[in-house]
C-alpha cells in the first residue's frame, strides 16, 4: 500500500487476549501454544505470590511492590494493571518489542484494563493490534470455574466474581469474541484468528 511505500509499515503486529477471570484464558493460550509453538507469549510481572507450581520466569515474573514500581518508574512496562485490587501486573514492554521487530507472532494474555490501556497507547506504539475476547459459554459457568480452581480464599473468589460480572460486559470494545465452551475448538479458532492476523 502507499503507506507501506511511505515507510509508516507498523512496527509490529500483536494478539491480545483478554476477558474475565476465570473465563480460561490461559488455558485456551495454552492449548494454541501446545500446537503452534512458534507464537512467543509475554511473560507478565506480577505482585501476588506464586501458586503451588508456578515458576519465576515461566509463568509470571514474580515481584515484591518495590521492584515492581521501581520498573514501572522507569517505564518499562508496556501497560500495567491493579487486578481485582488485590496485586499489580504488568507487561514488559522490551521483550515484546524484540520479538515483534522480529516478526514473531506476539500474545499477550491480560485483563481488561490492560487491553483498554494498549488501545490508548497502540498508536504511540507503532503496533498493529487484533483483540480477541475470551467469554464463558455462561455466567454460571464462569462461578463454577472460578469457585473449582480451589486456590484462592473465600473473599479473594467473590472479589474476583464482582470484577467478571462486570468485564463480561465489556465484550463489545474488542474485535473478536471466542466462547470457550470447548478448550480444543477455542485454541483453534484463536489460532485461525492468528493465522489470518500474521498470514501464515
Ligand atoms: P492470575 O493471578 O489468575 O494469574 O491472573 C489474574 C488476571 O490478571 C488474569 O485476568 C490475567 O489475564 C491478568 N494478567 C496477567 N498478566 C497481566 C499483565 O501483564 N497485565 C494485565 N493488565 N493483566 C494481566
Amino acid at each position: 500500500s502507499a503507506n507501506v511505500a511511505q515507510g509508516d509499515k507498523p512496527k509490529g503486529r500483536l494478539v491480545v487476549l483478554t476477558g474475565p477471570a476465570g473465563v480460561g484464558k490461559g488455558t485456551v493460550e495454552n492449548a494454541m501454544r501446545k500446537k503452534h509453538p512458534g507464537v512467543w507469549l509475554s511473560v507478565s510481572a506480577t505482585t501476588r505470590k506464586p501458586r503451588p507450581g508456578e515458576v519465576n520466569g515461566v509463568n509470571y515474573w514474580f515481584l515484591t511492590d518495590q521492584e515492581f514500581s521501581a520498573k514501572e518508574n522507569k517505564g518499562e512496562f508496556l501497560e500495567t494493571a491493579l487486578v481485582h485490587g488485590l496485586a499489580r501486573y504488568g507487561t514488559p514492554l522490551k521483550p515484546v518489542q524484540e520479538h515483534l521487530a522480529e516478526g514473531v507472532p506476539t500474545l499477550l494474555e491480560i485483563d481488561l484494563q490492560g487491553a483498554r490501556r494498549i488501545k490508548e497507547r497502540a498508536a504511540e506504539l507503532g503496533v498493529d493490534v487484533v483483540y480477541v475476547f475470551i467469554a464463558p459459554p455462561s455466567f454460571d459457568e464462569l462461578v463454577r470455574r472460578l469457585k473449582g480452581r480451589g486456590t484462592e480464599s473465600e473473599a479473594e473468589v467473590n472479589k474476583r466474581l464482582e470484577t467478571a460480572k462486570v468485564e463480561l460486559a465489556a465484550e463489545n470494545e474488542f474485535d473478536v469474541t471466542i466462547v470457550n465452551d470447548n478448550v480444543d475448538r477455542a485454541a483453534d479458532e484463536l489460532w485461525s484468528v492468528i493465522a489470518r492476523e500474521y498470514g501464515l
